[in-house]
């Protein structure tokens, strides 16, 4: 009769633990009841709907070049002013739900202590028409949904002004948000690595980059292992899907020293002039380029000069003795747009290795306005990365969405400042 020897008993049991160590080894803090939903980019965006799925239950590493901290003109996130805005003259039924998803999301937050170090913060906002603004009423479609709008009387408009609102509204301290955003993934057990995946040569080539990082610095050893995908590359994922509406909204900021007393702007024939305070930081960063398809990243002086006379009416308590800003930095930006607005639904693809499908959700192209669509956003992502397991795919390829005006509206009244 053949029976084992103690000593191979013994080397069985130490097989069998190291199995079941190495299981746990690789697969972390995770549950093996968990999926793993893969999040490209590390803006706004990708962290927002990064902390909604760790939150829904899923498992999620996120793969970006830049991350919370870098300064590049092709890192908005990291440069914006930023505020929840209401620039759309008409707006469609999802795009308004994000708005208002947003608008309640930090009103709860500029109120809770547990968000403090969040960068919230609650400030009037208001807003000047050098002539009134076109479609009339129908412009301040955002006045159901903002506390104390009212439409300022003419006595309270400074000269050359036609129309003017005020609500309350939210400045953001980017940097502070988004550090926020970075520390909730890493409480929520996500992983979080610095990769740079190729953009040239197309989805499938990309995310198979994105397999390669995953293969060689997390527990990931093949394709399905990854449940899905969640595009949120910003202009880095236009350029991964092929995304042929691609263009830049580009920027020119100004930090300028002391913190303005409200939210700001003024829509002219010579442009829109802005001042968002960046509460806690001693600075407001003054703004109105929004150029179209520029690429350059040099800053011309012509234009920092007309956004700084513009903005000396705004608010002029940070003007100095002299009657000037003080000018801290300087910066150019690009926002990531398309043509289309918005691109939020799933695409599936075949793998490269003719396995099965890949399922990507995309969630990019909120060009100036990825601070406060991203709420309600990263909310959709999570309904459609839910609905894969139900077998009924929501909003399935549906970005063919091209005659709408989403874009038109933004900038018809806003044609490059300075
Ligand atoms: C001056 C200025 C003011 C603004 N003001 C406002 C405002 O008031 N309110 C508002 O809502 N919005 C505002 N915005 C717009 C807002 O900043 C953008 O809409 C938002 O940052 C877009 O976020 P995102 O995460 O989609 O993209 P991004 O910030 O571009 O992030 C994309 C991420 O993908 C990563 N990535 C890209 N390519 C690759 C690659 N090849 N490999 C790996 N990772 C990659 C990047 O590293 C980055 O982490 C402003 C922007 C600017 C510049």
């Amino acid at each position: 009769m053949v029976t084992m020897s103690t000593s191979k008993k013994v080397l069985a049991v130490l097989v069998l633990l190291s199995s079941i160590f190495l299981y746990y080894y690789r697969t972390g803090s995770m549950s093996s009841s968990q999926k793993l939903v893969v999040v490209l980019g590390g803006g706004v965006v990708g962290l927002q709907t990064a902390v909604d799925l760790l939150e829904a239950g899923y498992a999620v590493t996120l793969l970006s070049k830049h991350l919370p901290g870098d300064e590049d003109p092709h890192y908005p996130s990291q440069q914006a002013a930023a505020t929840w805005a209401s620039d759309e003259p008409a707006v469609d039924a999802e795009t308004k739900q994000w708005y208002d998803e947003g608008y309640k999301r930090w009103d709860e937050m500029s109120n809770g202590a547990e968000f403090k170090s969040a960068g919230v913060t609650r400030r009037p906002c208001f807003r000047y028409w050098e002539e009134p603004p076109r479609g009339g009423e129908s412009a301040l479609w955002h006045s159901s949904g903002v506390s104390s709008f009212r439409i300022l009387d003419p006595p309270d408009l400074p000269s050359g002004v036609a129309f003017g609102t005020t609500f309350t509204t939210f400045c953001v301290n980017a940097p502070e948000y988004l550090n926020y955003l970075h520390n909730r993934i890493i409480a929520l057990g996500g992983d979080v690595i610095r990769a740079t995946l190729p953009t040239d040569q197309g989805l499938v080539k990309g995310l198979q980059a994105a397999l390669e990082v995953l293969k060689n610095k997390t527990s990931v050893v093949q394709e399905e292992d990854v449940y899905a995908y969640v595009n949120a590359m910003g202009e880095g994922g236009l350029r991964m899907a092929g995304d042929k509406g691609l263009f830049p909204i580009r920027s020119q900021s100004i930090h300028i020293r002391g913190e303005a007393h409200k939210i700001a702007d003024r829509i002219g024939d010579s442009g829109i002039y802005y001042a968002i305070p960046r509460v806690g930081s001693g600075i407001t960063v003054l703004g109105g380029f929004m150029e179209m398809g520029n690429w350059n990243e040099t800053v011309n002086p012509e234009v920092n000069a007309n956004i700084l006379r513009g903005c000396k009416k705004l608010i002029p308590e940070c003007l100095n003795e002299h009657g000037e800003f003080d000018v801290v930095a300087e910066f150019v930006g690009f926002r990531p747009h398309r043509k289309a607005g918005a691109r939020v639904e799933i695409e599936q693809i075949k793998s490269l290795s003719g396995s099965g499908n890949i399922t990507v959700v995309h969630n990019y192209a909120h060009g100036p306005g990825g601070f406060f669509k991203s709420v309600g956003a990263s909310r959709k992502v999570v309904r459609l990365v839910d609905s894969l397991s139900s077998g009924i795919i929501l909003d399935q390829n549906v970005s063919k969405k091209e005659e709408q005006e989403v874009f038109e509206g933004f900038y018809r009244q806003g044609k490059a400042s300075g």
